[in-house]
């Protein structure tokens, strides 16, 4: 009867014990009796089974869990770099490629840049394929010294000589031969149109961002030809620059009707200007008009 008592007390405590929860005196008290009692020994030992299979279980479930967080970072760590892979993959097929051949064709333009204080540049303006002017631009010294714009159609030829002060111009016309002379206002804008916006790296990713670069020629000299199009009223732009020198050799707006296309053609002739050049023509043949 005592027996059975100890027995039930020993196994009240049992769970507390396995959980270490009991005091010193009371663990010497159900290790003493579970030593000598079969029945209690025999629940302490399933007690403890229990126990075991619980936390391995637990720690399986610890592992799975783990092995799949691992798989799902591996999954998210290979799919962002897939898409760096991709973003540069792009980048170098798109506005890098474009970058590289700008960069090139800069630095080609830069070399005629530096000597155009010498240039002699023809453009031909073509309407409808029909040539509609000329204009010829003679600089020496660095500055403009002499203009030709000639339009075939009207038999109309304008030569205007730059000076520091002031513009003569000889105008001849079905009508008869003027001159003109009037003061110098504004300084003349440099020779070469400069299409490479500010040559850094930022204006050069801008312009590959704004232009489609395709090739091409214009009379047999190969081309970049960078091309933008306006959205109101549509309107396309294509500018022909020469691969060997970075020189725009053409230039075409297309639109907003697919026959209205006007096109400008360039030639440069650079270091040939002389002071013969810039001879004025007999003037006691023009009829003089002062315009201050
Ligand atoms: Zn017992």
């Amino acid at each position: 009867m005592n027996e059975k008592k100890d027995c039930k007390i020993v196994q009240d405590l049992l769970p507390n014990y396995i959980d270490k929860l009991t005091s010193k005196e009371t663990n010497t008290y159900i290790e003493e009796h579970v030593n000598g009692c079969k029945e209690c020994k025999k629940i302490l030992d399933a007690m403890q089974k229990d126990i075991q299979l619980q936390e391995k279980k637990l720690e399986k479930k610890k592992v799975k869990y783990i092995k799949k967080y691992n798989h799902k970072l591996r999954i998210l760590k290979t799919t962002l770099l897939s898409i760096i892979l991709i973003l540069v993959v792009l980048f170098v097929a798109f506005p890098g490629r474009k970058m590289v051949i700008i960069k090139s064709l800069e630095d080609k333009f830069q070399v005629y840049e530096q000597q155009s204080d010498n240039v002699y540049i023809k453009a031909l303006m073509y309407n409808d394929s029909n040539l509609q002017f000329t204009y010829e631009n003679y600089y020496k010294d660095d500055d403009l010294k002499k203009y030709v714009m000639t339009n075939p159609e009207a038999d109309i030829k304008v030569t205007q000589y730059f000076y520091q002060n002031e513009i003569k111009q000889f105008i001849e016309e079905p009508e008869g031969k003027r001159l003109i002379i009037e003061p110098r206002k504004n300084a003349a804008l440099p020779p070469l149109m400069n299409y490479f916006y500010n040559d850094s790296l930022v204006g050069t990713f801008f312009m590959s961002m704004d232009y489609k670069i395709t090739t091409s020629d214009v009379n047999g000299r190969e081309c970049y030809v960078f091309s933008r199009t306006y959205a109101k009223p549509e309107t396309k732009i294509d500018i022909y620059i020469e691969k060997d020198t970075g020189l725009v050799l053409q230039s075409a707006q297309i639109g907003p009707t697919e026959e209205d296309i006007a096109l400008t053609q360039y030639e440069y002739s650079f270091g040939t200007v002389t002071d013969e050049d810039m001879q004025e023509p007999d003037a006691t043949e023009y009829r003089l008009i002062e315009d201050n």
